[in-house]
């Protein structure tokens, strides 16, 4: 199917896509990897694209402050050879080779990503494993928005009708950075039947600040946060006996087998965290 005709301006300004959006029915254009396939498959039909790829300052991978800032227009391939990354977000950098197929990867970016909010998608889980932060730009200033408080529903954010999402934050992993992360898929690169994006700290086999961030169980990214309190004190058989996951049956399995593959993932994915490697 080909897309319902639509307008088609370029930003040059976060400023410009922000007053832009103010235009009825407007999306704004990233990667083009989810947007354009919802168009041609008549899923939106919006009357404006804002094409935000010209902007100059939404890109680049920085570390300072002790924390890594990732620019809504970094690729996921850019993400993914970034030695930045593997070094000061390295969760981010295991889950980044899961993401779609490497054509996807060379053009669709983090902030598409996240604004984006697809439930089973690997980047929205690894924020909230990560307790990270979003920039929004829009009509009223800049704010940040936490993690845990931006995904509110299925492919629903906090973001407002006329906010442009700028950039990620995460907290620079220090030393005693522990990550751990599995998915399930029918064929490596489809999206994720269940995955599990985990960051804690570590003191050889002590575990603290356990964060365990599943996605593909409900309508977004959810903390296990029984079966955290059960792995900080250790206890691996309690952490996956804690069943504080309640999926719903969806195109890819019911929610019992889900319920199950999370079991799986979580002890997978506890080996990887008592393991003394980032
Ligand atoms: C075959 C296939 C397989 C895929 N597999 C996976 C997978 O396994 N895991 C996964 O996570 N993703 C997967 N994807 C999606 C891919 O990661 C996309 O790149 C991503 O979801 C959207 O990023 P984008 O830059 O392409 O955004 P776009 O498609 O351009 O935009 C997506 C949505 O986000 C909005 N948006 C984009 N940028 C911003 C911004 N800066 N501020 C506010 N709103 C914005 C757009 O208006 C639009 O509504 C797959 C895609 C395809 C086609």
């Amino acid at each position: 199917m080909k897309p319902a005709p639509f307008a088609y301006k370029r930003a040059r300004t976060t400023e410009e896509a922000v007053a832009l959006l103010g235009e009825s029915d407007a999306r704004l254009l990233a990667g083009g990897q989810s947007l354009i396939a919802t168009l041609n498959m008549r899923l939106s039909a919006p009357a404006l694209l804002i094409d935000i790829n010209g902007i100059g300052g939404l890109g680049g991978v920085a570390h300072k402050n002790g924390k890594v800032e990732l620019g809504a227009l970094v690729r996921h391939a850019e993400a993914e050879r970034s030695e930045l990354i593997a070094k000061y977000a390295p969760l981010i950098a295991r889950a980044m080779p899961h993401i779609g197929h490497a054509a996807i990867r060379n053009r669709g970016t983090l902030g598409g990503s996240i604004a984006f909010a697809d439930p089973a998608a690997e980047l929205p889980a690894c924020l909230l494993a990560l307790d990270g932060e979003i920039d929004a730009h829009g009509p009223k200033g800049k704010r940040t928005i936490r993690a845990q408080d931006f995904f509110k529903g299925l492919f629903e954010t906090a973001l407002g009708p006329q906010e442009v999402l700028t950039g990620i934050r995460v907290a620079a992993a220090g030393k005693d950075m522990r990550t751990g992360f599995a998915e399930l898929a029918r064929r490596h690169g489809d999206y994720a039947i269940v995955g599990l994006a985990a960051s804690a700290r570590g003191d050889g086999k002590k575990l603290s600040d356990v964060h365990l961030a599943y996605f593909g169980v409900g309508a977004t990214p959810v903390r296990a946060r029984k079966a955290e309190a059960a792995l900080a004190n250790g206890n691996v058989d309690a952490a996956v006996a804690a069943l504080d996951l309640d999926p719903p049956d969806d195109v890819q399995a019911t929610g019992a087998v889900k319920r199950h593959l999370a079991g799986v993932l979580r002890r997978r994915v506890a080996a990887q965290l008592m393991e003394a490697r980032r």
